[in-house]
């Protein structure tokens, strides 16, 4: 989750949390190149911690040895080549591992989620989607120290304020005893725990659902689950409400479309857009209004375009969306749900002639690269830097545009290579 850097013209520039790295094409703002040194950086720091109820010892102990992190400094300011496109975001954090995974956890937990149904009115079905796509249902935490992260954007005038006011709220956590320090760690930003809660964010609304008296999103699944539905209820989540659909357009639709233009399903309608059945098929009413009033407010979302998909989204979506501001994770967040559900999932195609790959299919895409000799480390399905860079000399050496994405026609190639 969770960086909302709304002051920037470009409301997200990265994604912050350990276990998915959003990229979103944009300028980074200017910033201070001055940066104090190190050690009066943290001097300061401590006054200012001393005069907001942090007590030296807790300032003491947490400080003792950190020395600025420059992986975090590297992260912050990477600029990114690409925007990844929404089909390759999505088919890697919606894929059958995670829908399967998903059910799993549904059930092995089905006793705290349905008290987490009954105390916030969220749906578990949101609630596991989150967990999976935040941290891979735990597995994927991040293992930077969140003082030593924080301190370095902070003394390097890296957004000044939030972060200090992240680091801050790491302090009282570690005051407070909630959370041992060991367990403090997560991104390079300071997403942290199963929920890749920020600090703040973890301060306002986490709760202890396991009774146990802490509040701890690392360690306890039920209080993570917890925090999760507290989340989702305090952004706005409507018990019982879908958070949307797919939809057809007329052809040739060129009526509004995005998040924030909204207006009731019944003008929907009469603009000719139509909810898809999840068959795939056409509602043969073609009502908008079956799941939810027609007076309903709605917005009508296009991720990649009216030759696309299309969704109308009630304020479900919106919850989500308030998780971590990109309509492409909300949309995984909410196709994840739907899938553990039952549910088919997107019908429309995405429009490009080079689908994008689940996890298990870029495991095997980088298995076959090792194969052929390519140095890229372990086939962990996580397309990095280097992984990217031996597609590219594959695609290359293959008489192919060497644009190094993991699609489904590159794993064809590798599969047919000899
Ligand atoms: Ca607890």
């Amino acid at each position: 989750m969770k960086l909302f850097f709304n002051v920037s013209p470009c409301a997200h520039f990265g994604r912050i949390s350990a276990s998915v790295l959003f990229l979103v094409a944009c300028a980074l703002p200017a910033f201070n190149t001055h940066a104090q040194s190190f050690d009066s950086c943290i001097t300061s720091l401590r006054k200012s911690a001393l005069t907001q109820g942090i007590s030296a010892q807790t300032f003491d102990q947490a400080i003792k040895g950190v020395e600025p992190d420059p992986d975090v400094l590297k992260a912050y300011d990477y600029q990114p080549e690409f925007r990844t496109p929404i089909w390759d975001y999505i088919s890697g954090l919606v894929d059958d591992e995670r829908v399967q995974e998903g059910r799993a956890q549904l059930s092995k937990w089905a006793q705290v989620l349905a008290q987490a149904e009954q105390e916030y009115g969220v749906d578990r079905h949101a609630i596991v989607a989150v967990w999976g796509v935040e941290s891979n249902f735990g597995a994927i935490k991040g293992r930077r120290e969140l003082v030593r992260s924080l301190a370095t954007l902070v003394c390097a005038n890296k957004r000044e304020t939030f972060f200090r006011g992240e680091l801050m709220a790491t302090l009282r956590i570690l005051q407070s005893g909630d959370i041992a320090p060991e367990y403090l760690v997560g991104s390079w930003a300071g997403a942290f725990g199963q929920t890749q809660f920020m600090p703040t964010t973890y301060q306002r609304l986490a709760v202890d659902f396991d009774g146990d008296g802490r509040r701890d999103i690392v360690n306890s699944i039920p209080d993570a689950l917890g925090s999760t539905a507290n989340f989702l209820k305090k952004a706005g989540w409507i018990t019982g409400q879908p958070w949307g659909y797919e939809v057809t357009l007329p052809e040739n639709y060129s009526g509004p479309s995005g998040r924030k233009t909204k207006q009731s399903l019944a003008q929907w309608k009469s603009l000719g857009v139509k909810r898809m059945a999840s068959s795939g098929k056409k509602t043969t009413n073609n009502s908008l209004a079956q799941v939810v009033p027609e007076t309903t407010q709605a917005a009508l979302i296009l991720p990649a375009g009216a030759k696309g998909p299309a969704f109308l989204v009630f304020k479900n979506f919106d919850a989500i969306y308030g998780y971590n501001a990109a309509e492409s994770y909300a949309l995984s967040i909410a196709h994840l749900s739907d899938r553990m559900k039952g549910g088919a999932g997107i019908q429309t195609p995405w429009p490009t002639d080079d689908p994008g790959t689940s996890r298990a299919e870029r495991r095997e895409i980088q298995r076959l690269l090792i194969v052929r000799g390519y140095d890229i480390g372990e086939a962990d399905g996580l397309v990095g830097a280097k992984t990217r860079v031996a597609i590219s000399a594959f695609q290359t050496s293959t008489g192919q545009p060497g644009d190094g994405r993991a699609g489904q026609k590159v794993l064809k190639a590798l599969r047919e290579a000899k």
